[in-house]
């Protein structure tokens, strides 16, 4: 795997790029795409963070939209945390057919990575496991998230979003009497059910295209009733919490949702701002994902500032991320516009 920062030429005519910094392709040895790092803000002496996926892309045009999607999620998630980050996202593309030796590619992964000398940081997002992680931060000191559960994290942030949603619409944030739609319970997803069963709900509908995932979170919660992924968006309930990928909530979905609140870990829920002021005119509260899923980079991120992982630290920037996202729903309502309008305002501040 070797890098080469492609020209702005070969980007600028994508919807999704948006003056970013440099965009790297990384590509084998007949010069054939196998992913691409995205660098969309970089701030004076601090490296652009963002994780990185490994993903089935259809073509290599589908992952670098990715790639230049989520950078840019990324800055604004850096920003709305109070983080001097820039925003970055590594993407790998898995190959079609047969396993790749996933100790060889992550190893040349690492290599690519600090070929940046540090300009961009990165850990795990979608299709990275613990054991990848391992492999990276041997070959790379630009890695971060080693020994952290980023996704417990991300959790608590999306458990304090779900709770400031229903505070406003409810005035309590009491769980127990309210139901919830789950769509994915992977690593984030799976999280948040725990907490979700702990704060005490127990009308929970779950959904999720892999049957071991489905298997771990009935152990989880046994009561929790199954539906067809397709449908997971349109079950009556109180809050629909997306925790698979993104683009979920668009022009087809968002008539079609029978809920109050959407909050979940997924990154780029929605297709484009538009979709933020249908959910508005539909009445949903809607908790920008960028916000709702920060916990996940507070926590990576107190271990690169530390060079350990500070529990408080960490407790104590969540508990402002949800004073922020209170104050996001406050200001959306006192002036009758979206939320993400509200919180762009954090990320231009
Ligand atoms: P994951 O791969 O561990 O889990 C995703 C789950 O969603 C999997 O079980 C998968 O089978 C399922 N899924 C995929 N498509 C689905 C569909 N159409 N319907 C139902 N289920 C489906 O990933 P994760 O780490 O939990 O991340 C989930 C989302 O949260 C991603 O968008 C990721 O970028 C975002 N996120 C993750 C973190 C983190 O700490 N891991 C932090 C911030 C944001």
């Amino acid at each position: 795997m070797n890098i080469r920062e492609l020209p702005q030429s070969a980007v600028d005519h994508l919807v999704e790029y948006n003056e970013h910094e440099a965009v790297y392709e990384l590509y084998d040895k007949a010069s054939l795409p196998l992913g691409f790092i995205a660098v969309h803000r970089k701030n004076v002496d601090v490296p652009s963070m963002g994780a990185t996926r490994l993903l089935y892309y259809t073509n290599p045009t589908d992952a670098l939209r990715d790639a230049l999607r989520l950078s840019n999620l990324m800055t604004y998630k850096a920003a709305a945390a109070e983080l001097p980050y820039g925003g970055a996202k590594g993407v790998l593309m898995m190959p079609a057919q047969g396993a790749i030796d996933r100790r060889q590619f992550f190893t040349n992964y690492a290599t690519c990575v600090n070929e940046l000398q540090g300009m961009f940081v990165t850990g795990t997002d979608v299709g990275l496991t613990a054991d990848d992680l391992a492999v990276l931060v041997e070959y790379s000191p630009y890695m971060i998230g080693y020994g952290v559960d980023a996704a417990y994290y991300t959790s608590i942030g999306v458990l304090h979003g779900i709770q400031a949603a229903l505070q406003y619409l409810d005035h309590t944030d009491e769980l127990f009497y309210k139901r919830f739609a789950l769509q994915g319970v992977g690593k984030t997803g799976l999280k948040l059910l725990q907490l979700l069963v702990e704060w005490g709900a127990r009308e929970i509908i779950i959904s999720d295209i892999n049957d071991a995932a489905i298997e771990q979170a009935r152990a989880i919660a046994p009561f929790a009733r199954v539906v067809d992924p397709q449908l997971i968006h349109t079950q009556l309930v109180d809050v629909f919490c997306p925790c698979a990928l993104g683009g979920i909530l668009n022009t087809t979905t968002i008539p079609e949702l029978r809920c109050r609140a959407v909050v979940g870990s997924a990154n780029n829920q929605l297709i484009c701002e538009e979709d933020a002021l249908a959910l508005f005119a539909r009445g949903i509260v809607y908790i920008p994902d960028y916000i709702a899923n920060a916990g996940g980079l507070l926590s990576v991120v107190s271990q690169y500032e530390n060079k350990y992982h500070d529990v408080e630290q960490v407790g104590a920037r969540l508990n402002r991320l949800q004073r922020r996202i209170e104050e996001i729903i406050t200001q959306s309502s006192i002036h009758q516009i979206p939320t993400t309008m509200i919180a762009q305002n954090f990320v231009y501040a």
